[in-house]
């Protein structure tokens, strides 16, 4: 035989769990008025060492989702030692990472062989239009300001 429902039971339950979250700390803040600062590692959004980037693509072949746009020209160059041949070197034209577009996998800065890119925690960077999401190469190199140092290697 089926027993009898006792629907006080439920609501003094539902009570209870109202009460106690009355009585918790949030763990939720009112942004923008309080913020939280993230860990020094967070990825937040990614910076851009113009002067280290050789322009070899490596970063926008591997983006996931195609959201790194790069375009750099050869320059001649004196050659080293006279009598030598002249040298060529790649310069640097436009570097654009799309945020709307972005899954911040991080691949970018992994792969990047000539540490061009790094994180930031910065996570203040959003935008009533979606085409102001794109970072160009003087943005992204200003980001370089806010990256934390590099933690110091541990000792083997
Ligand atoms: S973090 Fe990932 S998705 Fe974003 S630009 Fe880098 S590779 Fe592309
Ligand atoms: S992988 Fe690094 S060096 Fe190569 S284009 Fe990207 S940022 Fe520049």
């Amino acid at each position: 035989m089926a027993r009898p429902k006792i629907p006080l039971i439920g609501l003094a339950k539902g009570m209870w769990v109202t009460l106690r979250t009355l009585l918790t700390r949030p763990v939720t803040v009112q942004y923008p008025v309080e913020k939280e600062i993230p860990v020094p590692r967070a990825r937040g959004v990614i910076a851009l060492d113009p002067e280290a980037c050789t322009v070899c693509m490596l970063c926008a072949r591997e983006c996931p989702d195609w959201c790194i746009y790069i375009e750099g020209h050869k320059e001649e160059q004196p050659p080293s030692k006279p009598g030598g041949r002249p040298r060529t070197r790649a310069t640097l034209d436009r570097f654009d990472i799309d945020y709307a577009l972005c899954m911040y996998c991080g691949i970018c800065v992994e792969v990047c062989p000539f540490d061009a890119l790094f994180w930031s925690p910065e996570y203040e960077y959003s935008e009533a239009h979606i085409s102001d999401m794109l970072h160009d190469k003087d943005r992204l190199t200003d980001w370089l300001d806010t990256v934390p140092n590099a933690p110091a290697l541990e000792k083997s």
